[in-house]
């Protein structure tokens, strides 16, 4: 069978990659080079955690994410992640953090508070009295994307996939044609639409399930005294309130970056493509967020900023639709690449066997049974 994968981002090149490794004939076509800076996954680190709500199924599918890593370091010869587990911090009860916390208790997962001397080695950045607690688990790190896509892009290409990068999609025809920007156009068995931000731009019918935002993250130079404790910190998943604000430390090439929900906004005419040149002041912006929870936050220096588009569904859950052979995967809601190796695998075992419900249904969380080769 042959498949054309559009979008060269972690769900594009994971299901290359689970469709090659059975048998399939596979092009991927990436509009620009892989890995994008522009897509979701372009950048340079990503968190995988355990943390979810308990009532979301994300948490328990953590497993099977941790497997497919595993499988595909195997094949790339090469781990691109680093375990340096995650911390969290509650500033009110019921925050996020509160919330993850009673997820991580309900599925019995490991973590364990912060203890005094913790909280004076490890974490001197964070402004404990504006905490209620602070944990960490094991069962979490950051993964390094732009190395993933590039061994994953040089893998395909030495196991006989077709990449095309610099190979803009202009239309897809449900019955199977595919047509590019210089005009060519591929007549595939099936087709994976795997466009992330720009996914509306080719199927404007989805535009009923998913919106296109625009937000930035930036990467800082820490103050000295606080140096050696971020170079050896956990990734940390939430700052507690409604900052919604993450942080990953300097890993896999990639520097220490801050980054909140509260900065995201709606794309302009949901294209992922306007509005993409981070402000001269951005950087601060972004840090101002974090002003109450990290301590001489005024130290830190912005070194760049980088813009990202993605796209939320209305209860953040992963999506699948079919329009005939053309499959749409739409694993985002600002949570999607730790799952980006059980995505490909799952979404080739749907192009291979045509369950389609199935998929949906785990890409929703509804569903974690195991995953059989
Ligand atoms: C700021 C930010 C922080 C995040 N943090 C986390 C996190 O910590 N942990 C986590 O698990 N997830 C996180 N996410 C979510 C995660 O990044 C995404 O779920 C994931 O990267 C989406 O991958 P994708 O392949 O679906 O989309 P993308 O990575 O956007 O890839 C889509 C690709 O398709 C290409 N393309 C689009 N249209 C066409 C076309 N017409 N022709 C050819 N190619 C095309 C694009 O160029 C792009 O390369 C975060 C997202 C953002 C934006």
């Amino acid at each position: 069978m042959f498949t054309a994968i559009i979008g060269g981002g972690i769900a594009g090149l994971s299901t290359a990659w689970a469709l090659t490794k059975r048998g399939h004939r596979v092009t991927l076509l990436e509009q620009g080079a892989i890995p994008n800076p522009l897509a979701a996954s372009g950048d340079h680190h990503r968190i995988i955690r355990r943390a979810y709500p308990a009532a979301s199924g994300y948490a328990p599918m953590i497993t099977e994410a941790y497997a497919a890593w595993d499988e595909m370091w195997a094949d790339l010869g090469e781990i691109h992640l680093d375990a340096r587990g995650f911390a969290m911090f509650s500033q009110h009860e019921g925050d996020e953090a509160d919330v993850y916390r009673a997820g991580l208790e309900d599925g019995g997962f490991p973590y364990r508070l912060l203890d005094d001397v913790e909280w004076a080695a490890d974490f001197p950045f964070i402004n404990r009295e504006a905490m209620r607690w602070g944990l960490v688990s094991p069962e979490g790190g950051a993964l390094h994307c732009k190395r993933i896509a590039l061994g994953l892009r040089d893998w395909l290409i030495d196991h006989g996939a077709d990449l095309r990068e610099n190979a803009p999609v202009v239309a897809v025809d449900p019955a199977g044609i595919v047509v590019l920007a210089d005009g060519t156009r591929l007549a595939a068995d099936r087709m994976v639409v795997a466009a992330g931000g720009w996914a509306v731009k080719l199927l404007p019918e989805l535009a009923q399930d998913l919106t296109v935002y625009r937000t930035a993250v930036t990467y800082l130079d820490p103050p000295p005294a606080v140096a050696q404790a971020w170079a050896k910190a956990p990734v940390i998943l939430d700052l507690g309130a409604d900052l919604d604000g993450y942080i990953i430390p300097p890993s896999g090439g990639g520097g220490l970056k801050f980054g909140t929900g509260r900065h995201k906004v709606l794309a302009e005419a949901q294209d992922a493509d306007r509005n993409r040149e981070p402000r001269d002041a951005e950087g601060a912006e972004i840090l101002a967020h974090f002003r109450d929870v990290i301590r001489d936050v005024d130290d830190y220096t912005p070194l760049s900023t980088i813009s990202c588009a993605y796209t939320f569904t209305a209860d953040e859950r992963f999506m699948a639709r079919r329009f005939a052979n053309v499959l749409v995967i739409s694993a985002c809601s600002g949570h999607g690449y730790k799952f980006g190796a059980a995505v490909g695998r799952r979404v080739a075992e749907a192009v291979q066997g045509g369950d389609i419900v199935s998929l949906q249904r785990w890409l929703s969380g509804q569903d974690s049974t195991r995953f059989t080769v």
